[in-house]
């Protein structure tokens, strides 16, 4: 994605210490990226980043996040000598199921070892306060959420009401915008469109175990298992490379990408049927593939969708690697904004 989508601002004399800034940080499997975002979700300063500790346990990972909060902050009093740079709130958007009240990880994947149980507000906490920051307000919640809450907020969803977000990568995911708020549901899993069963993928494996999910067909992992299964070039390594096979007319990775839209096009028309979203948002690596993908995908969903919801318009994010920055900021910003200092 587009590191430079979304505006940066350099300090100046309006970045005074009145202004609430907040650190937003990005928590991958692989890398982890934060910056200070103002009140306005504009970017302070230079988006830090590292590499994940992903299998060397949760300690390890609370030290990184709280050691590149902390970098975060003191990069951002070095680009504004002078200026105080006083943080009001950490928030963090993170892989695996979050208890948003809770602050904590309530199951994960092998992608991060042992995160299933971390509590992760507490931790951060107790590592900030210990170097110096005092004891911030903690928000965290999904990165897929964080980032629905970014595109809602100022990116491809803003001004909408209702923004259903699909996230399509390495799985699928997906959240439920409604008036700014994310809604998480009553198991923390609300907008998980991933295992939404769905015509088409009847028998293809999905991650959590149950064949016939979207996910299982649709996410790029599974495009590119499925091209060497029906007998694709065998040193063909990712999805990446099945698409410019598909560009190239190769007639299996064609298939494998066509199939892969169609289903997330009926997924969609039976969410859309549901929810009645002023928007549906995609985003992730296969938003980025072009027509080859987004043709089949808006197809399907025309040929499905009843009249009245015919105007819905299926659109890229727009905010990039910034969206779930901005929007676990977000979540920091309204942290900050109530009196909830102290969350377990
Ligand atoms: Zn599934």
């Amino acid at each position: 994605m587009n590191q430079d989508a979304r505006p940066s601002a350099p300090f100046n004399s309006s970045s005074s210490g009145e202004t609430p800034l907040v650190v937003g940080l990005d928590l991958g499997g692989t890398k982890m990226a934060a910056a200070l975002v103002d009140a306005d979700g504009v970017l302070r300063g230079s988006v830090a980043s590292c590499s994940t500790p992903a299998h060397d346990g949760p300690a390890a990972m609370l030290d990184s996040i709280s050691a590149l909060v902390q970098q975060v902050v003191t990069s951002g009093t070095r680009e504004a000598p002078g200026l105080p740079v006083s943080v009001a709130a950490v928030g963090i958007g993170t892989a695996g199921v979050v208890d948003v009240e809770g602050g904590m990880i309530l199951s994960a994947t092998d992608a991060i070892t042992g995160w299933a149980g971390t509590r992760i507000v507490a931790g951060v906490q107790e590592r900030l306060a210990v170097a110096g920051l005092g004891v911030l307000p903690v928000h965290v919640e999904n990165d897929v959420d964080a980032y629905a809450a970014g595109e809602a907020w100022l990116g491809a969803g803003a001004g909408a009401e209702v923004v259903l977000m699909v996230a399509v990568g390495t799985g699928v995911g997906g959240a439920l915008v409604i008036e700014g708020r994310t809604r998480r549901g009553a198991h923390h899993v609300a907008g998980e469109i991933g295992h939404v069963p769905v015509p088409g993928a009847q028998g293809e494996p999905c991650t959590c175990g149950r064949p016939g999910h979207l996910e299982g067909i649709t996410a790029g992992p599974q495009i590119h298992r499925r091209y060497l299964e029906k007998g694709g070039a065998p040193d063909v390594p990712d999805a990446r490379e099945v698409e410019k096979r598909a560009t190239a007319g190769d007639g299996i990775a064609q298939k494998v990408y066509r199939d892969s839209a169609v289903c997330l096009g009926r997924a969609l028309a039976g969410l859309v049927t549901v929810i009645d979203p002023d928007v549906v948002v995609v985003s992730g690596g296969l938003a980025r593939a072009g027509d080859l993908w987004w043709e089949p995908l808006r197809q399907t969903f025309a040929a499905e969708i009843i009249d009245p919801l015919a105007p819905i318009k299926i659109i890229p994010a727009t905010l990039g690697t910034a969206a779930p920055i901005v929007g676990a900021a977000r979540g920091a910003l309204a942290l900050a904004g109530s009196n909830d200092n102290h969350r377990p």
